[in-house]
């Protein structure tokens, strides 16, 4: 299918991007990777007069360590996160996330930014960000502002961004020593979206109980879902099997999905439970390592 037709406009810096947004108002729409925006073109679920492809804008695509926080620029393509060592080697919930988006020739267009600023509750990087505890940098034209993850899912389809601001890039916490994390997912077929999924960061304490616990679900309501529950009881705790029980039970009592072609809600429960008791286990065994 071919999408409706619609003006190109190919910005060479952020601020030129931020001002053709303000300019076009509702009537434009960031390029990225693509991979949400042009399917939606061609089902005329979003009819943009106005692309705005801020793909030749240079400097907002990288990954690294700076002042405590592992900074993503927006437009790091998903491929780039598989290929980058500091993230294979010391953030294992970022990387099983990223090698369960799509598919590898999405993977190579698709990028972070577009992941999380698409705001759709069914995309890998919401709920796993939320369990990381991430921050959304917003560029727009009163300059950068700082958006902590769990407010920048309103709903569905919907961010905190404001129509002239540019998501430019994801701030992540650098873990303390004895953390670990995963990320659990089912799908259909690969290359699929998740029936549900289960992101978990953790970090032990000396004794080997449980200091800070993140959890967020994936395709579980209209936005990514913070596990708040399930997180309060495993702190302070021995990370043993009835806890972790215990804890994918409460997580699984906050997912709130809807019966679809991936399956009726009470079995999307039943699996939130299941993947929450792996996600966990397997975070509490990075962690101890
Ligand atoms: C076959 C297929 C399978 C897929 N499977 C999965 C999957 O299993 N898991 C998963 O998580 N995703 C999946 N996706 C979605 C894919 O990851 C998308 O690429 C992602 O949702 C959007 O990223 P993008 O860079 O392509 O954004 P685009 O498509 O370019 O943009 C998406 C939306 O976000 C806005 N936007 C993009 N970048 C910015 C920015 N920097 N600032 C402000 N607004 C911005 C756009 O205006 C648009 O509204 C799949 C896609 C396809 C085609």
């Amino acid at each position: 299918m071919i999408p409706p037709a619609f003006e190109y406009l190919r910005p060479k810096t952020v601020p030129e991007a931020v001002q053709m947004l303000q300019q076009h108002g509702d009537e434009a729409k960031i390029l990225s990777g693509g991979q949400s925006l042009i399917p939606m073109m061609k089902l005329r679920l979003a009819r943009p007069a106005f692309i705005i492809d801020i793909n030749r804008i240079a400097g907002l695509s990288y990954i690294k360590e700076e002042g405590g926080f592992l900074k993503i620029g927006g437009l790091t393509r998903e491929a780039e996160l598989e290929a980058s060592h500091i993230v294979k080697s010391k953030y294992p919930l970022l990387m099983d996330t990223a090698e369960v988006i799509a598919d590898p020739q999405v993977r190579n267009m698709a990028t972070v930014g577009g992941n999380l600023a698409h705001g759709d509750p069914a995309n890998d990087h919401p709920a796993t960000m939320m369990a990381l505890g991430a921050q959304i940098v917003a560029t727009g034209s009163k300059g950068e502002r700082v958006i902590p993850i769990e407010q920048f899912f309103v709903t569905l389809f919907t961010t905190a961004l404001k129509q002239d601001e540019i998501l430019t890039e994801i701030r992540i916490p650098i873990p303390p020593a004895k953390s670990g994390g995963a990320y659990e997912k089912l799908e259909r077929k690969v290359g699929d979206f998740a029936t549900a999924a289960v992101a978990v960061q953790l970090t032990l304490d000396a004794s080997g109980a449980v200091a800070s616990a993140g959890i967020a679900l994936t395709n579980a309501g209209p936005t990514p879902i913070k596990a708040k529950k399930a997180e309060d009881f495993l702190r302070g705790k021995k990370p043993d099997a009835a806890t972790i029980a215990q804890a994918a039970q409460l997580a699984s009592e906050a997912a709130q999905p809807s019966a679809d072609l991936r399956g009726p809600a009470a079995y999307k429960v039943g699996l939130a439970k299941e993947l929450a008791k792996r996600a966990i286990a397997t975070a509490v065994a990075r962690a101890g390592k």
